[in-house]
């Protein structure tokens, strides 16, 4: 864990989230900047630069949390579709340097633009 870094600092319960999702590797939550309805964050428990740094043998229960927490959020939000996003290093728009996944739940006309 790092003492600087906030979603160590969510991993560990000192700053308090609703969790949408989690095993034993990983968390979801909404994304605090809602750039779109429904923006979510699957994060791991484990200090991860990115996903160069993660293990492979976690790979399934990556997986396992991208498709549970995808399929309430498709739920919740009525929608038909999603993008993952996944940032990594600065250059590529990583701003917080612990390993997360974006979910983006899609709706028809949302205006949402991934690629830009
Ligand atoms: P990045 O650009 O590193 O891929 O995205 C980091 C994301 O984490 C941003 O979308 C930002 O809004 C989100 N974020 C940063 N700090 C917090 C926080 O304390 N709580 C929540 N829910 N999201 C956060
Ligand atoms: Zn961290």
């Amino acid at each position: 864990m790092s003492d600087e870094c906030i979603f160590c600092k969510i991993a560990a319960g000192e700053v308090p989230v609703e969790k949408i999702y989690e095993n034993d590797n990983f968390f979801s939550m909404l994304d605090r900047n809602q750039s779109h309805k429904g923006h979510s964050l699957v994060i791991s428990k484990n200090h991860f630069d990115n996903t160069l740094e993660l293990p492979s043998t976690l790979g399934s229960e990556l997986i396992d949390c991208i498709k549970k927490t995808t399929l309430k959020l498709m739920k919740e939000y009525e929608s038909g579709g999603f993008n993952l996003v996944c940032n990594n290093f600065g250059i590529a728009g990583q701003v917080v340097s612990h390993f997360h996944v974006h979910i983006f739940p899609r709706k028809k006309g949302d205006g949402v633009r991934i690629y830009e």
